[in-house]
Parts: C-alpha cells; sequence; structure tokens
C-alpha cells in the first residue's frame, strides 16, 4: 500500500508504501502526476488556491477557469480554441462525442483498432478492447459496428489510411468524426506517423467530417511538446485537429479534464447541452496553471522530450534480447517484450516492485510503459533498464 512521496524540492520521483519502502515511480498515476509528487511549488499553488475559493459550479466564470482557457489555447494547435472544462479524460472523451455529433447532425464515429478513449458507456463504444466493452455495449449483428449512445462507431485498423479513406468513402456524409489516440497508449504506446495524420487531416476535410485527437494520455507535454500532434505534424493550422482533449497530466495530479474545440464548432452546444458541477473549478484550474508555469520555468519539455532518446542510447549500449521494440516519444515510453504471456506481464511487474523497488504499469498484454514525471532523466530509465535486464534474465 501505497502512502507517501520521499519530498524532494523539483517533486518526488520515489514513493514510500506502509512498511517504509521506497519504490521508484516511473508510472507517476498513469501519467497524471508530470511534476512527480508534492512538488512544493504545485503544493504551494493549490493551498494558495484553497484559501481563495475552491468550487463554484460550472454555472459561473472564475479566474482560474479563464486564465487556464487562455493558457490552453495559446499552447494546443486548434485554430480559435475554446475549452470545456471536465474531471477525467473519460468525461472529455463524452464531451468530444457529444459536440461532434451536434456539430454535424450526422450519426457516425470512426475509431481504431486498440483504441482507448475511457469507460463511461459513450468512451467505451469507441474504445476497441473487448474485455472492457463486450459486458456493457451491445454490438448489434456486426460486431464491428455497434451503437450505445446515438452514434454508430466503425472501426478500422491504426495507421492504415486507405482503409480509413474506404470508410469515410462508403459511409458518406454519414461519418461525423474520425477519432484517434494521437500516441495510443493502452494499446502499448504506438505513435501515428506525421503522414497518417496529415492523410486523415486531408480526408476529413474533403468530407466534412471532424478530426478528433484525444491526447489524454500524450498531452499535457509529455512528448516534448504540450501536445503530441504538435511534436508529430507541427504547429500548421491547417493541419491541426478540429477537437483535441486531455486530462491525466493537465493538473499535475489534481483531476481535470478539457476538450477544446474549433470555435465555430464549439458554438452547436447551446447553454444546457452539456456542463458539470465540478468542471473547471477553481482548485483544479489552479492546479492545472500552476503545473504549466512550472514546466515553463523549469524547461521541463525539453527533459521530457530527452527520455526516450536517452533510453535508446542505454538500450544500445546495453541491449536486452528480450526486449523486441522500443516505442514512444519523450516521456512516453513502451518496451515491447517478446512473447510475454498476460499472467508473466504481471509476474514481471511485481518482479520489478518487489525485487528491484521500481513501479511500472504493463500494457497491451506484452508491453512495459514508462510515464516518468518529466525531470526524470538518464539516472532513473538506467535503473529501470538495469532491474528490466535483471529480471528478464532471472525468468
Ligand atoms: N483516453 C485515453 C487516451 C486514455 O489513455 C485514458 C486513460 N487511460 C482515457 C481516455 C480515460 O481517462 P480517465 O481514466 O481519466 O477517465
Amino acid at each position: 500500500m501505497l502512502e507517501r512521496a520521499r519530498p524532494h524540492e523539483r517533486g518526488a520521483l520515489h514513493l514510500f508504501d506502509d512498511d517504509g519502502r521506497e519504490f521508484l515511480d516511473a508510472v507517476a498515476g498513469i501519467g497524471s502526476a508530470p511534476l512527480g509528487h508534492a512538488h512544493p511549488d504545485w503544493v504551494a499553488a493549490c493551498h494558495a488556491q484553497l484559501q481563495r475559493l475552491v468550487s463554484t459550479s460550472n454555472a459561473y466564470r472564475t479566474g482560474p477557469q479563464q486564465a487556464l482557457a487562455a493558457a490552453l489555447r495559446e499552447r494546443y494547435p486548434i485554430p480559435d480554441a475554446r475549452v470545456f472544462f471536465c474531471n477525467t479524460g473519460a468525461e472529455a472523451s463524452e464531451a468530444a462525442i457529444k459536440l461532434a455529433l451536434r456539430a454535424t447532425g450526422r450519426d457516425t464515429i470512426i475509431a481504431f483498432e486498440r483504441a482507448f478513449h475511457g469507460r463511461t458507456l459513450g468512451a467505451l463504444s469507441l474504445t476497441a478492447n473487448p474485455s472492457y466493452r463486450a459486458p456493457f455495449v451491445r454490438c448489434p449483428g456486426d460486431e464491428l459496428e455497434h451503437a450505445f449512445c446515438s452514434a454508430r462507431v466503425l472501426r478500422v485498423p491504426f495507421g492504415d489510411l486507405g482503409a480509413a479513406r474506404a470508410c469515410l468513402e462508403r459511409e458518406g456524409d454519414r461519418v461525423a468524426a474520425v477519432f484517434l489516440e494521437t500516441v495510443q497508449g493502452e494499446a502499448g504506446v504506438f505513435p501515428a506517423t506525421r503522414e497518417f495524420l496529415i492523410g486523415l487531416r486531408r480526408e476529413c476535410s474533403a468530407r466534412g467530417a471532424l478530426l478528433g485527437a484525444d491526447e489524454v494520455q500524450c498531452g499535457a507535454g509529455r512528448t516534448g511538446a504540450w501536445s503530441a500532434w504538435s511534436a508529430i505534424v507541427g504547429d500548421d493550422p491547417a493541419l491541426a485537429p478540429d477537437l483535441l482533449w486531455l486530462a491525466k497530466g493537465l493538473g499535475g495530479g489534481l483531476p481535470i479534464g478539457a476538450c477544446l474545440a474549433r470555435g465555430a464548432l464549439a458554438e452547436a452546444m447551446a447553454p444546457g447541452s452539456h456542463g458539470t458541477t465540478f468542471g473547471g473549478n477553481p482548485l483544479a484550474c489552479a492546479a492545472a496553471l500552476a503545473t504549466i508555469e512550472i514546466i515553463e520555468r523549469d524547461a521541463l519539455l525539453a527533459q521530457a522530450g530527452a527520455q526516450m532518446p536517452t533510453l535508446r542510447e542505454i538500450a544500445a549500449i546495453k541491449p536486452i534480447s528480450a526486449v523486441h521494440e522500443l516505442r514512444g516519444l519523450g516521456a512516453m515510453i513502451g518496451i515491447q517484450i517478446g512473447a510475454i504471456a498476460e499472467q508473466r506481464a504481471s509476474a514481471l511487474t511485481r518482479a520489478l516492485a518487489e525485487e528491484h523497488g521500481v513501479l511500472v504499469t504493463v500494457c497491451g498484454g506484452h508491453t512495459v510503459r514508462l510515464l516518468f514525471p518529466y525531470r526524470a532523466g538518464r539516472a532513473e530509465l538506467e535503473q529501470v533498464w538495469d532491474a528490466l535486464a535483471a529480471c528478464l534474465r532471472d525468468s
């Protein structure tokens, strides 16, 4: 049972359990603690906001909410963005689904194989993994086509532009949107290519369908740029998605989500079409603002961006034969272990924690995922790599 963080003036990378054992934390709240734990400046900003104003409901505007919306507009590639605030990644996906259906008046969303967009019912309809979906979302007739909310969801292989184009052509003006994770996370860390993203942008524009980027896991600076979209495609507004949504790292550890939409689209949502009591509350917004400030002040985007190249260097010096592939961008890293069975994956995470004091998750069945706080560097990456080498040698 985890109890507390080891205090550090730049945010803790280590946690203690209730027996006083220490762990290097490469899970970081599944990417929700980009500053590490209990960063003193983040704590101070939250504390100051706690004493000022915490909860107003979203019926009112507040200073932190306005400031955060402006900060996101400056940093994310959505032209003339309007921002809807919520509390989690799944809620941000729900907002994007509702907005796409309402703004286009169409009924179909194209999602991708291996996609993860959350576990609420609308988001679950887009999530691919049948073990998450099957007990809750009916699949009438065709297994690839199902409707839980008012949308039909069709699924094509991730990275296959031809399949996406064929689906868009076949479905014509039924398609409200194409939604994808810019870097698929739960699937095993698969970044989209620039060609795929630009191709989808062109296909969607040609057919009046919206393009939505779920950056719940890969946004908020994790890839070394504020958005993974910018890291992969750049900042050309003509190539930007219509919708982009965030959560996890955005609040630096407190729950907050945000869905950014091109200005004209957001007009489709009339007052009352969507809302949430806690969404964009002053505390979560102040926490998110402090997170952005600290990331920029301490040049943490560059540090996040350096993690993947550093791990590649370590891997080149000390190769592990059981590692089949390294994938990722910046501080979103997947280490694919060859032919590892599900039960071995959980044995591996347990051995890493119990024998080597290293916390990681396994995603996509056989990929060890590192979502370190952004300031983690060579020493921490090497510690994980050496622990992995020892575990895989022993097994
Ligand atoms: N979208 C993506 C891409 C995610 O990785 C996740 C969480 N793993 C979600 C949505 C759902 O976020 P939450 O758990 O905050 O609802």
